[in-house]
């Protein structure tokens, strides 16, 4: 599994999990009994975390549990690890509406400080309670463990399935960015995903559209809306109408996720190839003004552009793209002439008010994503980074071809 975040104010970070099979050296007595001491405290921290009804900063959870944990015979870390771990537990299934989390599976989270690992032997020792150790083999190809020589690791998750014991191990690295030479401009949409390259003079290199998968997807949401509405309260319980909930969500998922992927991938290349910077637009943005993210609070929307966002980043991660995000107020609906308001008219092509400029939205929007890259980071210092936008009058030959320009 790979998964990514990027840090507010540090430099980018590539996350990936090396997960593999581990035979103990000698008894493995110790380590089971780890492992189930270790899910019976997670489940009783968050026994006593669903019945507060309140989400605890770190610095309580510290407060409640620390000192019985560590009485139990748990390493420093190992406690902290049980209530970060009880607490994102119950905090998902909160949002997700869902009932009291109850762990079965013996796992548990380690911190750095609780193992030691040698890559050069594969040779895994896990720090235990009361001082106890257990050593492991790690059973992966050599070719797998070199990639992530030069990477640092900082967490593992041991499991023990029933018949053998399991490690992934969590690897990171920051990325180094390239300064970029054009700008790749992103404004997503309903039904399509509108990108255009421009030089940082602000000349437009490509136009690009490509189709969502949305509209195929909705017919599995509709569905599900309407199982869900039939039976209101009982269709988690009932096994039939659970199943066929699922089902059509599994689709929703393996459709979306695959388009996210490919595009990702698809928009990381092509900047690449350009020397861009990507420019989003910022979905936490849309939060603190709604009525004015009208545009994504369709059914199915938001959580759709986060996956798509996601994908992109991590694929531009990969290749040490550098991805900035801008506001999205207003992106679609202003003039890129004169700053009016662009109405629909009759052929619903939007048009200004103020000074006649007609041209297609989408369009419109990733000019103004790219103006709003350029102003709000030549303003913080980034050579090489004019101030000068493109000319509306390019922008509008632009708007006729449907597809791809150059
Ligand atoms: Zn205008």
């Amino acid at each position: 599994m790979l998964v990514s975040y990027p840090v507010r104010g540090e430099e980018p970070v590539v996350v990936e999990a090396l997960r593999m099979r581990a035979l103990p050296e000698g008894s493995c007595d110790h380590l089971l009994e780890f492992l189930r001491l270790y899910r019976d405290v997670v489940q009783m921290v968050a026994d006593r975390l669903w019945n507060l009804d309140t989400k605890l900063s770190k610095k309580e959870l510290h407060r409640l549990f620390y000192s019985d944990l560590v009485g139990l015979g748990f390493r420093a870390h190992h406690a902290k690890e049980v209530y970060v771990y009880a607490e994102s537990l119950v905090e998902s299934a909160r949002s997700n509406g869902g009932r009291k989390p109850v762990l079965r599976r013996l796992s548990a989270r380690m911190d750095k400080y609780d193992y030691k690992l040698d890559l050069d032997n594969m040779v895994l020792t896990l720090k235990l309670y009361n001082g106890y150790e257990a050593k492991l083999k790690l059973v992966t190809p050599r070719e797998k463990v070199e990639k992530f020589r030069g990477w640092s690791n900082y967490e593992l998750v041991v499991k023990y399935d029933g018949s053998g014991f399991w490690v992934s191990i969590y690897f990171k690295r920051t990325v180094k960015t390239v300064k970029p030479r054009t700008v790749v401009s992103i404004d997503l949409n309903f039904d399509n995903v509108t990108l255009a390259i421009f030089t940082l003079s602000g000349r437009l290199v490509k136009l690009k559209r490509f189709k969502t998968p949305l509209r195929k997807t909705l017919t599995h949401r509709i569905w599900t809306e309407r199982i869900q509405r039939r039976y209101p309260k009982s269709w988690r319980f009932i096994k039939g109408v659970r199943e066929a909930v699922e089902r059509h969500g599994k689709k929703i998922k393996s459709i979306s996720w695959d388009y996210a992927h490919k595009l990702g991938d698809l928009v990381a290349e092509l900047a690449l190839k350009h020397h861009s910077v990507i420019v989003l637009e910022d979905l936490d943005e849309l939060r603190e003004n709604n009525k004015k993210g009208r545009r994504f609070n369709k059914r199915l929307g938001l959580w759709f552009y986060r996956r798509i966002q996601f994908c992109v980043e991590y694929e531009a991660k990969e290749r040490n793209v550098e991805v900035a995000k801008v506001n999205p107020r207003r992106t679609s609906s202003k003039c890129p002439r004169c700053g009016g308001k662009l109405v629909d008219n009759e052929s619903r092509v939007p048009r200004c008010r103020k000074c006649g400029f007609i041209g297609d939205r989408d369009v419109v929007a990733t000019l103004n994503i790219y103006r709003k890259y350029v102003s709000k980071y030549s303003r913080c210092g980034v050579s090489g980074v004019a101030l000068n936008a493109p000319s509306p009058m390019r922008i509008r030959a632009g708007c006729r071809g449907k597809r791809v320009m150059r």
